[in-house]
């Protein structure tokens, strides 16, 4: 089974504001716009019914639980600024809640970039792109994932992104797959080139599989 993109499942509270630009977005609009060259986050009338794919958060402040996303649907934008952005305030995991500010919405994911940051303050960073690649190999490469009847962006997801975390096999790759979603792979680090480089590193190995 797999799903479509673009579909917030969460309970979301939206306050249509501009955010203040206390955050600098350069590494963030870097690595978004490799990604994007590599077709890792985009939008094509080819894929995915022509919705926008993949999204990419960074903790606003080291300590802080709250974090910066790119917005829902802003998967064509080629370089993105500020206000392509939406401040997640607060997010309740177990109530499947989320509030969040921004002249965008935030991305549909932003539950399971939520339940990464609550789980070690040392993850700042959150990239989830699409790569058949990396997805089609997740078994040959013995990568962590998310069994296909989970669905994305919902409450079971963030368990289950737990689960995985606490059983220490997420540690060794900082990324992994989520079956019940076409192509959908996630990876993290303690800043967005060391997640950025996770996905480029699995990009070269399951190449070799092919
Ligand atoms: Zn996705």
């Amino acid at each position: 089974m797999t799903e479509k993109e673009g579909v917030i499942k969460y309970r979301l509270t939206h306050k249509q504001q501009r955010i203040e630009a206390i955050f600098s977005l350069k590494a963030l609009d870097a690595w978004r716009q490799i990604l994007f060259k590599l077709a890792l986050i985009g939008q094509d009338p080819e894929r995915y019914e022509g919705l926008g794919f993949g999204n990419i958060s960074q903790r606003l402040q080291e300590h802080s639980s709250q974090f910066i996303i790119t917005g829902s649907q802003t998967g064509m934008i080629v370089s993105i600024a500020p206000e392509q952005m939406a401040l997640v305030l607060e997010a309740d995991i177990q109530h499947n809640s989320l509030r969040s500010l921004g002249l965008y919405q935030p991305s549909s994911e932003s539950l399971t970039h939520a339940s990464l940051y609550a789980l070690n303050t040392n993850i700042q960073a959150v990239i989830h792109v699409h790569s058949p690649v990396i997805w089609r190999h997740t078994h040959a490469l013995q990568l962590p994932f998310i069994a296909a009847e989970i669905p994305y962006g919902t409450v079971a997801m963030a368990n289950e992104v737990a689960r995985l975390y606490h059983s220490g096999c997420l540690q060794k790759t900082s990324l992994f797959t989520m079956l019940g979603h076409e192509d959908g792979v996630v990876a993290f680090g303690d800043t967005i080139e060391s997640a950025g480089l996770k996905i480029i590193q699995y990009l070269a190995l399951a190449q070799q599989c092919e």
